[in-house]
């Protein structure tokens, strides 16, 4: 389980200090592991509580229109030097007033829009931080299980500093998921099972020697990696003017990014960098893929694998590792999780971009179409302010909706044509 390589140098600018397991506690050097040696619960980034109380707005302002503003905030990349990145994040916090209209939202409503990272996902913030890390603790090759995204952007920061990338992907993604891969030339290996199969080979194969000097970006660099997520949440709050949003609606894939948004507001909260204020969160699952939500709704602790289906496959995790924690973070915060059908996320992915302007990907329209029915069964709070996370780009999942929009006329190339057509009165 523990890593041959070295452990992260903590006499750096870093304010991480240990791993830190969620379950019971232990503590561990920070280097290459994901699961506590005691109980194999998963371990998470602790931080010096000066450290981190000691960065104030103006610092964050003052650096780069990327992630890397809160470096500050973050276990690595403190050093310019020694990031491996594709620069992302400080994307669009796009006021939809239209939306709210259409979903009867009374309060202001904002999309982040995810959807203009490097490679069109959030991934690429996450996939930042794991292969920092990964360069921090001496290794030189990555290797990722993924639902799309991850692959496709694991293997464009591998391509940036000539890495060696193996990704491996269930056989039935996309193809233009597949794609936005394969494009960088990365080992990429389509294989016949679910995510969870994959998963569970990954983790397999990291014991394996051939993959010894390999950082699996979501096992043994998951700690770090998980950490990226919590860029999302700092950006909402700083480009809400340095406050905390009433209740935002994330989607659920394994669970890491709804509990990592929580983090950075408890985070930002506790370093005062903004004013104590509740929030409440909510989740977003596709019911073909709903374990966290059926937990939720029958007030389970433990979440019970599911076998996907589904059009919403980037968040087709049928055992997601966060489950629990997201469970938790629902239930403190007063908030709750839905599902909803293939026609609701296709519904989901229209209405979004016909009232904002934003072609989201099928997870961007599971989020859509999960605010809809939280503000229809009153669970969501029609009048208070509200962000949601759209994560991913529509044209990676153009198979989701290619049968229900098309030209809307078709005329000869004159003015008899478009007169025939009604387009002149
Ligand atoms: C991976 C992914 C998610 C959710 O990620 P988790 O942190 O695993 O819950 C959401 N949306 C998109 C588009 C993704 O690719
Ligand atoms: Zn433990």
């Amino acid at each position: 389980m523990t890593s041959l390589l070295g452990a992260l140098n903590t006499a750096s600018s870093s304010p991480a200090r240990v791993l830190r397991c969620r379950n019971c506690s232990a503590e561990f050097p920070l280097i290459a592991v994901h699961a506590c040696a005691e109980c194999f619960g998963p371990l998470e980034v602790g931080y010096d509580a000066d450290a981190l109380a000691s960065v104030t707005r103006e610092q964050i302002e003052a650096g780069p229109q990327n992630i890397w503003r809160y470096a500050p905030l973050l276990p690595v990349g403190q050093n310019p030097d020694d990031r491996v990145t594709l620069n992302p994040g400080l994307t669009p916090l796009v006021r939809a007033d239209r939306l709210a209209e259409a979903i009867g939202l009374n309060a202001p409503l904002w999309v982040k829009d995810d959807s203009a990272n490097p490679t069109h996902s959030f991934k690429d913030r996450v996939v930042s931080l794991a292969l920092t890390a990964a360069k921090g603790l001496g290794y030189n090759a990555v290797a990722c299980a993924s639902t799309g995204n991850l692959a496709n952007s694991v293997a464009a920061h591998a391509a940036r500093v000539g890495w060696q990338a193996t990704v491996f992907i269930p056989s039935d993604l996309e193809p233009s998921k597949i794609l936005a891969s394969a494009i960088y030339n990365p080992r990429l290996v389509a294989v016949e099972g679910s995510y969870d199969d994959v998963n569970r080979l990954t983790s397999e194969l990291q014991e394996d020697e051939a993959f010894e000097s390999t950082a699996f970006v979501n096992q043994n660099v998951r700690p770090y990696y998980a950490e990226g997520s919590k860029t999302l949440g700092y950006e909402v709050a700083e480009q809400l003017g340095w406050r905390l949003p009433a209740q935002v609606v994330v989607p659920i894939a394994s669970g890491s990014l709804l509990t990592k948004i929580d983090k950075a507001f408890s985070e930002l909260i506790k370093g005062g960098l903004v004013a104590e204020s509740p929030w409440r969160v909510f989740g977003a699952q596709s019911a073909g893929c709903s374990p966290v939500y059926a937990a939720f709704a029958e007030g389970h602790d433990v979440v019970r694998p599911v076998k996907p289906t589904g059009i919403a496959k980037s968040l087709n995790i049928g055992n997601p590792a966060d489950g629990p924690y997201v469970l938790d973070a629902v239930r403190r915060t007063g908030g709750s999780i839905a599902a909803v059908s293939d026609d609701e996320i296709r519904d989901g992915i229209r209405l979004l971009a016909e009232t904002t302007g934003i072609f989201g990907e099928t997870a961007g329209g599971v989020t859509v179409a999960v605010l809809k029915k939280l503000v229809a069964s009153g669970e969501l709070d029609p009048n208070a302010e509200t962000v949601i996370f759209n994560t991913g780009e529509g044209l990676k999942t153009a198979d989701a909706v290619e049968n229900q929009v098309g030209p809307t006329h078709r005329i000869a190339p004159s003015l008899r044509g478009a007169r025939e057509a009604g387009l002149l009165s």
